[in-house]
């Protein structure tokens, strides 16, 4: 990777600010819309659900590359208005596709991110055109892009001193047709060792159908990725494009609702809370089973500890102290009541030897008499 000074070599990673949000470092953030804008309400519809789910940006296209040039092409500059309209009423940050110079001048002074798709990844021109605006750029790896390809385009953004650049996986072209595209999950991993610059993905057009977009977003959060761009739509059945793999608002509700615990196991934080109580209730919920879930694996291991235990020796103070005082230091880390902690763990405590008594008892019991 010699041809890559930028963004290959830089010893911390980019965290990129968009308004008063940060991308790339502890909180993942998800971005949700329909794939294209097609009317007023449709948007206010998208942006109150993506909202609703604990979104932080709209997304929509308005200049649409299609395969087809007879399939829809996007609303164009009516489509950017029902866009931020509805992202200001509800509080969203906005991000739309740029196919060409024209979209791109059109769209750069109304929207917080622009999006370069996967069929302009090597469009140099624009990539250069990109990097002078100096916004924030999401860059959709190509559909047979390598990884080094796929480096060397953000390179044409960097060089031209704008360091906002944001790459995200989409899928690439394989012999597998039971998806849309394969979802290359390792690419998450690989972009975090060689380059400093986040790493988002976009599991709807890699699955191609909705069904399999909680999974890959889930994968994807547990290897290491910054955001989620995801497809969203009100009325999937009616859309204008890409109905297959768009989620219900519902659907992107318990998405989000699922990814707190997935966040949190790898040390991140699923970002917004979604506006409501239901949603707010919703996150407590998959929290709470969270929870429950950790502390029967933790019963399950006290069990086996008290088999590797003499009898004698089942309650263990110093232990104790000792993972108060590092659960002490980690709660202060993230702002979580000391007393709290120490309060919940003497009872966990409590139980668990309680529970390795009665295992021994049970086993000695059982080794006496045969059974
Ligand atoms: C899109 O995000 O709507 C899109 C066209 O994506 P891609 O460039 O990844 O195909
Ligand atoms: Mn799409």
């Amino acid at each position: 990777m010699q041809n890559l000074p930028l963004a290959g070599y830089k010893p911390e990673r980019t965290e990129i600010a968009v308004r008063d949000t940060n991308i790339g470092g502890r909180d993942i953030i998800l971005m949700a819309g329909p794939c294209a804008v097609e009317s007023g309400p449709q948007m206010h519809q998208a942006a109150a659900a993506v909202k609703q789910a604990g979104g932080t940006v709209l997304r929509g296209g308005v200049y649409k590359p299609r395969t087809s040039p007879y399939a829809f092409q996007g609303l164009g500059r009516e489509g950017l208005t029902h866009l931020t309209a509805a992202a200001k009423e509800h509080d969203l940050l906005t991000v739309t596709e740029v196919i060409d110079p024209a979209s791109l001048e059109e769209v750069l002074n109304h929207v917080d991110i622009i999006q370069i798709g996967a069929r302009n990844m090597q469009n140099f021109q624009l990539l250069k055109l990109a990097g002078q605006s100096g916004k924030p750029v999401i860059l959709k790896r190509g559909l047979s892009a390598t990884i080094e390809e796929w480096l060397s385009a953000a390179e044409y953004i960097l060089a031209e001193e704008n360091p906002n650049v944001i790459l995200c996986e989409r899928g690439i072209r394989t012999f597998e047709t039971s998806t849309r595209n394969t979802f290359d999950l390792s690419a998450i991993a690989v972009i975090r060792k060689m380059s400093h610059l986040p790493v988002i993905v976009d599991p709807s057009h890699a699955a191609g159908h909705r069904e399999y977009v909680p999974a890959l977003s889930k994968a994807a959060v547990a290897a290491g990725a910054d955001w989620l761009l995801v497809e969203m739509h009100p009325h999937p059945k009616e859309a204008k494009s890409d109905g297959v793999q768009s989620l219900t608002p519902t659907e992107l509700q318990q998405l989000a609702a699922d990814l707190v615990t997935v966040a949190a196991s790898v040390g991140r934080t699923m970002v917004g809370t979604g506006s409501g109580l239901d949603s707010l209730r919703s996150k407590i919920d998959s929290i709470d089973s969270g929870i429950i879930e950790l502390l029967a694996e933790r019963m399950h291991v006290v069990k086996l500890v008290a088999r590797e235990k003499s009898p004698d020796r089942i309650r263990d103070h110093n232990r104790e102290q000792e993972i108060i005082q590092r659960l002490g230091r980690i709660a202060a880390e993230l702002q979580c009541p000391a007393d709290l902690v120490r309060e919940i763990y003497a009872l966990i405590f409590d139980h668990a030897i309680k529970t390795q008594l009665q295992d021994k008892a049970h086993r000695l019991d059982s080794m006496a008499y045969g059974r």
